[in-house]
């Protein structure tokens, strides 16, 4: 028998009926498969509430993966297929435990895995602790091999409810066992921000509050709340997104350089950044920050409801679908520099991107001939372009005293002739082998959490009696423009998002 392969383990998904799994997971693990980066020393063991064979279990994965870029090799979706295996599953009878207990243990038989298992919780968040502490009590954790834990979003709705779920799994996972995800970390350009600081000289010297005059990150999307208004009237944007996506992104762009790019040393420097975030004290909270509920609206001739009108969702809701926001970050680097960020739904564009704006030249020699000169603009875009666009004056041909806006463009879809691993590929990938740097660890989401709280308080105590207030198809309500103006600025690139 061979070796097995470091990263050989039975993966078992709670909640593999679900919508994660379906469009995530699977077509991640598949990629995965194809492109030779999972051997044959690995299992999948699904599980749900749902009574399914394993059969049908597969003819689900094998719907769920039909569209992926390596779909044409029927032979190896074959071979991938007869790693999954089914078992319904109820997380409160130690029963379903014990049967899973036997079937990894045969599993770890049949595929060479030396008991190193991954559970992945693709279930509603109340069951996570449940499972955890079962886990642990029939014995599926104490095996030979190592155990990870993934967790998915939300990981708690305020610090205290994130804290009563931490010591849950940390009862039974040790912290460098847990993978908490935030997908956006999985996502190229992200990954992308600490190569763009830390190895350009032409960046680096400049990334402070000397020549950097404000910071924008926006997350858009154009879709409503579809379906998942039940969701959503409990979440609201500032926990959907703020709280996890936002100040990740923020934390890449201005932590300081690490010692090394372990995994603690970019962790420890993330975190530093989140204790120096100004905390914003419920009388100050409309100082800095704003919320947006979209309206009905008419995009492309095709008329849209508002909010209020979506399914489950109170008629008079005070649910945030947008919010905008200025972070201060108070230390040396940052002192001064405000970090607007915004996100929302039926905004114009599905759209996330990060926009550095230097600060201007000292004097503009150009000014008779070209009126203002425009800053210099650094782009990183997200997605769904992944690539970056420096902003940048130049001559204009032909009149020597007169400058004109180029940019110079880097589209790494283009770049690479292939699109770039899904975020969730990349993930699942990197907990595999056990890497856990672009997952987030506790105090990342303590933080993050006391930061949110008095936020999502204040705007729970007093209903926004301008609801709904941006329509549909634009890019938030006005206030959110008005933050940026008072201090002198606008979000860019401007005018299409006008
Ligand atoms: P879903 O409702 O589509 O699926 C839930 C799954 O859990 C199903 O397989 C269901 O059978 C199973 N389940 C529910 N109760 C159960 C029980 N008592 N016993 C056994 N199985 C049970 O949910 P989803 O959209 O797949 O989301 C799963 C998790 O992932 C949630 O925490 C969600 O917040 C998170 N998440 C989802 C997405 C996404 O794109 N769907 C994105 C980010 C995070």
């Amino acid at each position: 028998m061979n070796q097995p392969s470091k990263k050989a383990s039975v993966i078992v998904i709670f909640g593999a009926t679900g919508d994660l799994a379906k469009r995530k997971l699977f077509p991640s693990l598949y990629n995965l498969y194809c492109k030779g980066e999972l051997e044959e020393d690995f299992a999948v063991v699904g599980v749900a509430r749902r009574k399914l064979s394993n059969e049908e279990f597969r003819s689900r994965v094998h719907d769920a993966v039909i569209d992926t870029a390596c779909m044409d090799k029927d032979d190896k979706h074959k071979q991938f297929s007869d790693h999954f295996f089914y078992q319904p599953f109820d997380v409160t009878k130690s029963e379903s435990y014990q049967d899973l207990k036997a079937l990894t243990e045969s599993l770890d038989t049949e595929f060479n895995i030396p008991g190193n298992r991954i559970f992945y919780m693709a279930m509603a968040p109340e069951f996570f602790g449940t499972i955890a502490l079962n886990l642990d009590a029939e014995g599926l954790i104490e095996g030979d091999g190592w155990n990870r834990l993934v967790i998915e979003k939300p990981f708690g709705h305020n610090f205290s409810s994130a804290q009563k779920l931490n010591d849950e799994i940390r009862q039974v996972f040790s912290e460098d066992e847990i993978y908490r995800i935030d997908h956006y970390l999985g996502k190229e350009m992200v990954q992308n921000i600490e190569a763009i600081r830390f190895a350009n000289a032409l960046f680096e010297p400049l990334w402070n509050n000397r020549y950097i005059s404000n910071i924008q990150i926006t997350s858009s999307e154009t879709v409503g709340v579809e379906n998942r208004g039940g969701y959503y009237e409990k979440s609201g944007a500032l926990r959907d997104m703020v709280q996890n996506h936002m100040l990740q992104m923020v934390s890449l762009l201005a932590m300081e350089p690490p010692a090394s790019l372990s995994t603690e040393e970019i962790r420890s420097e993330k975190v530093k950044v989140l204790r120096a975030l100004r905390a914003v004290i419920p009388e100050e909270v409309s100082k800095y920050f704003v919320r947006g509920q979209y309206d009905a609206g008419e995009v492309n001739g095709t008329h849209l409801q508002g909010y209020r009108e979506e399914e489950n969702v109170d008629e008079a809701s005070n649910t945030e679908t947008f919010v905008g926001a200025k972070l201060m970050i108070d230390n040396f680097r940052w002192a001064g520099v405000p970090f607007y960020i915004r996100t929302g739904k039926r905004m114009t564009s599905k759209s996330t991107k990060i926009v550095i704006e230097f600060k201007d030249m000292p004097m503009n020699l150009y000014k008779e001939q070209s009126g203002k000169l425009g800053p210099n603009l650094l782009v990183i875009h997200i997605q769904p372009e992944e690539g970056m666009t420096l902003h940048l004056n130049a001559k204009d041909t032909g009149d020597m005293r007169k400058t004109t806006p180029i940019q110079l463009n880097f589209n790494n879809k283009q770049e690479n002739y292939i699109n770039s691993p899904e975020a969730y590929e990349r993930l699942l990938h990197d907990v595999m082998r056990g890497d856990a740097t672009n997952f987030t660890r506790w105090d990342e989401v303590a933080l993050s959490w006391k930061f949110i709280d008095p936020i999502s308080i204040a705007w729970a105590n007093e209903k926004e009696p301008t609801f709904p207030n941006y329509a549909s198809g634009l890019m938030g309500p006005q206030a959110s423009d008005d933050l940026l103006e008072k201090d002198g600025f606008h979000w860019w690139p401007l005018p299409e998002n006008k």
